[in-house]
């Protein structure tokens, strides 16, 4: 407390501005009973959480969320189109969600990887802002190089996107800022938002990265997500630590991330790379010649589970497989159908496997918990009759942080296995 009274007359101004600027926000009032998620700080608010809205929000607007009683819990993004209709982003009363927020939030996002995870290196990618994690629900940034990319998932901080091109444009000097949106969120959140360059220049196609001493050509536009799996990339580089003159099947390879990790770093005999998608496998095959190791590696353009068959049947044997199939559940209902598709997956490449073979697999379906996850390996293990052992249980890259308070976004496993 200040001994100063014009000091304290100053504060006291600020706190009554502050006062009536949250006075004069829209409310939106939680049911009863349904507030204890948002006071732990889970940023969603659905629908079913609202027992009512007071003064009209427009799409896109700051609110205030209190409980049935008026205390308040938190300030959001209000979106009448989508079924998450607030998301919070700030709990302290005297803090708006505006631009010095936004622009906090980022720098705190880029201090991260900057000076804790040391990830600033000029052909280097990383995610840079990783949605709830960095506190910024809705936003995505990956760094390529000199390039950023943008994911947009709720309509507000998509309206917000000048405001938050001009900040990262101020923070980071870019060669090109880039939006990519994924699929279905343009009808959940109500979006109208076109892809391509906000920014800046457009980068080559290909342009290139380094991860681990792997180059790897990507396509910013029309690749995958924003272009790379960058989530993969430490569990890439510890799959290389086993696969000192193993054959590998590398399965759902998309640009060859975890067979040329093998092959460049981890002394791998061969590798055979699959994938549903022909563009991806262009740019895998350029990368196998990228890197000198073209000669060992092919790829076969299919569905995973006709290439397994097609193998079993032809009695073939690899000395490690690696599986890392597309989300498989989107909705809690669908979670059953996904735990069959991983035990049949998994049995599958058990089968392939030699005697006391790596297997590397993958669960990025957020809603498929570790546990139900393991119970599907054991299953699969027993109909493969082997055994199983985990040797490493691995998430995603530490540049892709996760939230402590949303649960949800703790979305991929990957074990690392030894399969008698
Ligand atoms: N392991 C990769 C990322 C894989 S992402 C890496 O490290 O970069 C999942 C991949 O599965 C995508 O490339 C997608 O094209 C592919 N895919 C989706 N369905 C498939 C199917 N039924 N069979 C084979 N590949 C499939």
């Amino acid at each position: 407390m200040s001994e100063n009274p014009s000091e304290v007359e100053t504060e006291t101004t600020i706190a009554a501005d502050a006062d009536s600027a949250l006075a004069a926000l829209p409310v939106v009032v939680i049911k009863k009973r349904r507030a204890l998620p948002f006071f732990s700080r889970h940023p969603w608010v659905f629908t079913g959480a609202i027992a009512r809205v007071e003064g009209d929000p427009a799409a896109g607007a700051e609110v205030q969320v209190v409980t049935d009683r008026g205390e308040f819990i938190a300030r959001g993004l209000f979106n009448p189109h989508s079924n998450i209709r607030v998301r919070l982003y700030s709990w302290r009363a005297d803090c708006a969600v505006d631009e010095t927020f936004l622009s906090e939030r980022l720098d705190a996002a880029l201090a991260l990887r900057r000076d804790v995870l040391d990830r600033n290196q000029p052909e280097s990618a990383c995610r840079l802002v990783a949605s709830e994690a960095d506190g910024l629900s809705g936003l995505t940034v990956d760094r390529y190089g000199k390039w950023l990319v943008l994911q947009l998932t709720s309509f507000a901080l998509a309206e917000r996107r000048d405001v938050i091109v001009r900040l990262l444009k101020e923070k980071l000097s870019p060669a090109g800022i880039l939006l990519r949106t994924e699929k279905g969120i343009r009808d959940a959140e109500g979006l109208q938002l076109s892809d391509g360059l906000l920014e800046g220049e457009a980068p080559p196609s290909p342009m290139f990265i380094e991860e681990f001493g792997v180059q790897y050509g990507l396509d910013l536009l029309q690749g995958q997500k924003t272009g790379f799996y960058l989530d993969q990339r430490d569990n890439r580089a510890a799959f290389a630590k086993y696969t000192a003159g193993r054959s590998v099947l590398d399965l759902f390879c998309y640009t060859g991330g975890f067979g040329l990790s093998a092959m460049v770093n981890g002394g791998a005999r061969g590798v055979l790379g699959a994938d549903a998608s022909e563009a991806a496998l262009k740019i895998a095959q350029a990368n196998a010649e990228l890197n000198g190791v073209a000669d060992r590696m092919a790829f076969e353009k299919g569905d995973a589970f006709r290439v397994l068959d097609r193998l079993r049947e032809e009695g073939q044997q690899f000395g490690a497989v690696v599986l890392d199939p597309p989300k498989m559940a989107r909705h809690r209902s669908a979670v059953p159908s996904a735990l069959k598709g991983y035990a049949q997956l998994n049995r599958a490449a058990m089968e392939l496997l030699s005697p006391n073979g790596i297997l590397v697999t993958c669960s990025c379906s957020g809603l498929v918990s570790r546990a139900d996850f393991e119970a599907a390996l054991a299953k699969a293990a027993i109909d493969a009759g082997r055994n199983l052992q985990i040797l490493e249980t691995r998430g995603p890259a530490a540049d892709h942080p996760a939230s402590v308070f949303c649960p949800e976004n703790h979305y991929l496993d990957c074990y690392i296995c030894r399969v008698e």
